[in-house]
C-alpha cells in the first residue's frame, strides 16, 4: 500500500537546528472572542498568518500588509500540546542536560499569556499550559533517588519581589554571586517537588496568593510579572561506572551534578498605560511597570544591536533575567496577539518586540560541577568495605 502522505514543511534548515544560542521567538494568535465577533464583524482582518512560511502579515491599510518572519507562527487553531512542543520542549530538554532555560510570554493583556503558560487544565488535561507540561517532562526524566527538583514562585510588582508561596515574605532580595555573576533569590520559599500532584498544589496556592495580594493592593494581576523558578539537580557519573565490588578503590569515579535552572515568566501586560487620567497610585504604578518592561525592551534593543552597554541593572526584572538575554541560557519567547483591528497599534508593538528579541544571541553554557557529596558518600562506603575486609 502507498505510504501516508507527509506534511508539507518549509524546506532547508528548520530554525530549531539553526538557532544555536539565539533567542527563539514564536507568535501566537488568540482566537476571536464573542465580543470581537460582534464588534469587529464589519472590519477587514487585521492579521493574516502563513504558518508554513512562518510568516505573519499585519494590515497597514486597505491595500497593503507588512510581513514579518518568526521562528514559529502559531495560529488560533494551535493546540496547547503543539504550543508546548514548539515553544518550551526544546528548552526543557536543554535544562535536563544542565543548561539554564527561560520561557517567557509577552503581549497585551487578554491575548493569552496566562492561557499559554499557566493554565492548569484541571477540568480538561488537553488545556494544560506550559508550566504543567514542562513539569510532567521534568518529572519523567529524573531519578528520585539521586536527583531533585525545587520550585519557587514569585510576583514582581512595582520593583518589589513578593513570594507567592508565602504572603508574609513580600520583599525578596536578588543576590548576585560576585565570582560567577549568577543571580539567585535565596530568600524565596523553595519547595521540593516529587510528583505532579504537589506541583499542581503549589501552582494553585501561588495563584490564590496572587489574587489575594492584588486585591489587597487594589491592582490587577495583569500589572505584575509572575515568575516560576525550577531548580533541577541531576547526578551524572562520568566514567568508571558504579561497580558492585566496593572494596576496590575506583579512581576513575567522577560524580558530577548538573544544575539546570528553568524559569517561566508571565510578564505584565505590555499595553501602554495612558498617563492622562492616571493619578496617584495608578500613575506611580504605571511608571513602575513601565520601568521593568521598558528596561527589558532597552536591554533587548541593546543586545540586538550589539551595543557595548546593556542596561541590565536598571530594573529587578532585567537583573532576574540577566542569564536569559545575552547570558548562557536557552531562551524561548512567545509573543501573544489578538485578532482585533481595534488593537492594531498594540499588536504592531508586540510584533516589533518579538522581532528584536530574535536578534539576541546567548552563549549556551552547561552548568555542571563536581559532586563532592556524592564522592564523599562513595569514599565512605569504600573505606567501610576495606575496614570490614581487614577485620575479617
Ligand atoms: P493574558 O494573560 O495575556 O492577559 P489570558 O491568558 O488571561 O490573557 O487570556 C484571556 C482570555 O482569552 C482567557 O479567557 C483565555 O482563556 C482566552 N484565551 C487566550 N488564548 C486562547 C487560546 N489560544 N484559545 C482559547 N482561548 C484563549
Ligand atoms: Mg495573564
Amino acid at each position: 500500500s502507498a505510504p501516508p502522505p507527509t506534511l508539507r514543511r518549509s524546506s532547508a534548515g528548520s530554525p530549531k537546528h539553526d538557532a544555536g544560542g539565539r533567542v527563539r521567538v514564536a507568535v501566537r494568535l488568540r482566537p476571536q472572542n464573542q465580543e470581537e465577533m460582534v464588534e469587529d464583524a464589519d472590519f477587514a482582518d487585521c492579521v493574516e498568518l502563513q504558518p508554513e512560511l512562518k510568516r505573519l502579515r499585519l494590515r497597514k491599510n486597505n491595500w497593503d500588509f507588512d510581513t514579518y518572519e518568526f521562528d514559529e507562527v502559531l495560529t488560533e487553531f494551535a493546540s496547547q500540546k503543539r504550543v508546548y512542543e514548539v515553544v518550551a520542549k526544546p528548552v526543557v530538554e536543554s535544562v535536563l542536560e544542565g543548561y539554564n532555560g527561560t520561557v517567557m510570554a509577552y503581549g497585551q493583556t487578554g491575548t493569552g499569556k496566562t492561557h499559554t503558560l499557566g493554565r492548569l487544565g484541571e477540568e480538561d488535561t488537553s488545556a494544560r499550559g506550559i508550566m504543567v507540561r514542562s513539569m510532567e517532562d521534568i518529572l519523567a526524566s529524573i531519578s528520585p533517588q539521586t536527583d531533585s527538583i525545587s520550585v519557587s514562585y514569585l510576583q514582581l510588582y512595582m520593583e518589589t519581589i513578593q513570594d507567592l508561596l508565602d504572603p508574609m515574605n513580600d520583599n525578596i532580595a536578588i543576590v548576585e554571586d560576585p565570582k560567577t555573576g549568577d543571580v539567585s533569590v535565596p530568600g524565596a520559599t523553595s519547595v521540593d517537588i516529587r510528583d505532579e500532584h504537589s506541583f499542581m498544589e503549589l501552582l494553585r496556592l501561588g495563584e490564590a496568593h496572587r489574587i489575594a495580594a492584588n486585591t489587597k493592593l487594589n491592582t490587577e494581576s495583569s500589572r505584575s510579572h509572575a515568575i516560576l523558578m525550577v531548580q533541577i539537580r541531576k547526578s551524572v557519573v562520568e566514567s568508571g561506572a558504579e561497580t558492585n565490588n566496593s572494596s576496590h578503590v575506583d579512581k576513575s569515579f567522577k560524580p558530577l551534578v548538573r544544575k539546570g535552572k528553568f524559569v517561566v515568566v508571565d510578564l505584565a501586560g505590555s499595553e501602554r498605560v495612558h498617563k492622562s487620567g492616571s493619578e496617584g497610585h495608578v500613575l506611580e504604578e504605571a511608571k513602575s511597570i513601565n520601568l521593568s518592561l521598558s528596561a527589558l525592551g532597552k536591554c533587548i534593543n541593546a543586545l540586538a544591536e550589539n551595543s557595548t552597554h546593556v542596561p541590565v541593572r536598571d530594573s529587578k526584572l532585567t537583573r532576574l533575567l540577566k542569564d536569559s538575554f545575552g547570558g548562557t541560557a536557552r531562551t524561548s519567547l512567545v509573543v501573544t496577539i489578538g485578532p482585533s483591528p481595534r488593537h492594531r497599534g498594540e499588536t504592531a508593538s508586540t510584533i516589533l518586540f518579538g522581532q528584536r528579541a530574535m536578534k539576541v544571541e546567548n552563549m549556551l553554557k552547561i552548568k555542571e560541577e563536581f559532586d563532592y557529596k556524592s564522592l564523599s558518600r562513595k569514599l565512605e562506603m569504600q573505606l567501610d568495605a576495606v575496614i570490614a575486609e581487614n577485620e575479617r
